[in-house]
Parts: structure tokens; sequence; C-alpha cells
């Protein structure tokens, strides 16, 4: 075994998943125990996954909150119309507004009239012989803004353009962008290990690696790519880099190395206190300054 590897198991050893959880919007889609529910859960709480767990947390618990109120999140998208769009109007976090999760909604709900599951609609993109999900995603992603623009006078949306902030929600792999949000979706959905869900019938070898700001940081000390760029270019080299520790589950470590910096465990700088009880002290390249 590779000293990355080791080190890599360390980790895994050394990190609770079940704790890691509650620090992850993974722990919302936990609360539904039907697919269908699980998936759009899925969709909003990786969507809102951006800047600080504890800022964006509350937003998916509203958000969830509203859904639960029309009897689960697939209903709630099922029915979704301008009446729902105004129960939501006072929601925001960030960059995104209140139209945006309305329109994902909406977007939602024509994918699932149309294809009956997002897994449904996720594999018609899908062919064992791509490399990996990109080809995908790309479609998926295409199907739910066709279908957003579609239905988003049904929520009162007048403008011939969707909103811009929207339109960053649905980005995807063929513009170059790391897709860092449906990829943690898809990992969610499709690795089989705890805590992701595996509900779709996807092999783990096509996942691609979230690549939020803690996994490059930690992957650029580990060698794991050298590109300073967060796009896709480098996630997909990450995942290759890691592909050669485990062929079939590429991302395995995803979770726990996310982990080791959205706990602060990591402050992607030498820290004698911090870096000597490491468990990737031994294969990490971080600068040491005495
Ligand atoms: S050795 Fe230090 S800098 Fe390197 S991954 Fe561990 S905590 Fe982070």
């Amino acid at each position: 075994m590779s000293a990355l590897k080791k080190a890599l198991e360390s980790l895994l050893i050394e990190r609770d998943p079940q704790k890691s959880l509650q620090n992850d919007p993974l722990s919302f889609v936990h609360r539904y125990e039907k697919q269908y529910d699980q998936e759009i859960a899925a969709v909003f709480a990786a969507q809102l996954a951006y800047g600080r767990v504890a800022s964006f947390f509350p937003i998916i618990e509203k958000i969830l909150d509203e859904a639960d109120h029309f009897g689960g999140p697939r209903a709630w998208v099922n029915a979704f119309s301008n009446a729902h769009s105004q129960r939501i109007e006072h929601i925001y976090y960030r960059l995104n507004k209140s139209p945006d999760f309305a329109l994902l909604a909406v977007g939602l709900q024509g994918v699932c009239s149309e294809y009956s599951s997002l897994f449904s609609c996720f594999q018609q993109g899908y062919s064992t012989d791509h490399d990996n999900i990109n080809t995908a995603l790309d479609a998926f992603v295409a199907n739910i803004s066709r279908h957003a623009q579609k239905r988003a006078s049904s929520i009162g949306w007048k403008q011939s353009t969707l909103p811009r902030s929207f339109r960053h929600m649905l980005s995807r792999p063929a513009s170059g962008s790391a897709c860092k949000r449906w990829n943690l979706f898809l990992r969610w959905m499709i690795r089989v290990e705890f805590p992701d869900l595996g509900i779709w019938d996807i092999p783990s070898q096509k996942l691609i690696i979230p690549l939020d700001t803690h996994v490059h940081q930690i992957s650029l000390m580990l060698g794991l790519c050298s590109q300073k760029s967060a796009n896709n270019k480098t996630a997909r080299a990450i995942t290759e880099s890691l592909r050669k520790l485990d062929e079939k589950d590429p991302i395995r470590y995803d979770f726990a190395i996310a982990h080791l910096g959205i706990s602060g465990s990591c402050q992607k700088k030498y820290v004698s206190s911090i870096c000597t009880s490491c468990p990737l002290q031994t294969v990490c390249t971080v600068e040491k300054r005495i």
C-alpha cells in the first residue's frame, strides 16, 4: 500500500462520519426515507452548500420546512405554483434570491413530469461508455434549465432571460466549471458507503470529486493536483490521482478530506499543534515554518 493510501486510510479511520455528518448538508437528505424525496431535498441542499455551514444550514432548513408543509420535497415540487413561490419570497442566501429557488422547483417539476424521477432523467444522458459522469451531468442540468425556462411564467417570472444567479446554479461541465455542487449531489446519490445514500444505480468509478476550496487546497498539499484554478480540469486531475488508490471508488476519501478542512482541523498551513497529530502529515508537503 502506498504511503498516500495508508495516510488517507488513517484519515478515514480517525474521522467519525456520523459526527461530520452533523455539519454537512447531506444530513438534511438523511431525514427522508423515500428516494423521490431524497433526490429533491439533495438538489436544494447541495445548491445551497456554499459559504459557511452556520450560514447556509438555516436556509436549507427553511426551504425543507416549507416543502414538508406540503407533504415533503417531491410533493412540494410537483404542486409548485405562484402561490408556493410567494410563500418563499422572504428566503434568500447570498447570491440566491427567492426566484432562484422557485425556478429550481419548477425546473425539477418539469423533469419529474417528463421522466418520472430525477434518476430517470439522469439515466437518459448516461452511457457505460462514458469515461465519467460529465456528459450525463451536462444533459441533466440542461433538462432542468429547459423546464425552468418553460415554466418560469407559472411562478410569475416575466423576463425572457432567467436570473444570472439561477443560471449560476445550473453550472455545466461543458463550460469548464468544476460543478462542485452538482458533483456533491451526485456523490450523495451514487456512492453506497455511509454517509452517501447510494440510491442511483451508476458506478461510483464514474464520479468526479466535488471540488470545494478545502478539497482543492489539501489536494495541492498532498500532490494530487498541481493546478491552482478550481475548475473541471482540476477536479478531473484530482479524481484521476485518487483513482490510482481506488480504481472503483476514486472519491471515497472526499468526505473525510472535505471535513478535515470544514472542521478547522486543517488550516492549510503548518500549525505545529495540529499538523503533528494529522493522519496526513507523512504525505503532506505543507511548508514547515519553525
Ligand atoms: S499536515 Fe497540517 S497542513 Fe497538512 S493536511 Fe494535515 S493539518 Fe493540513
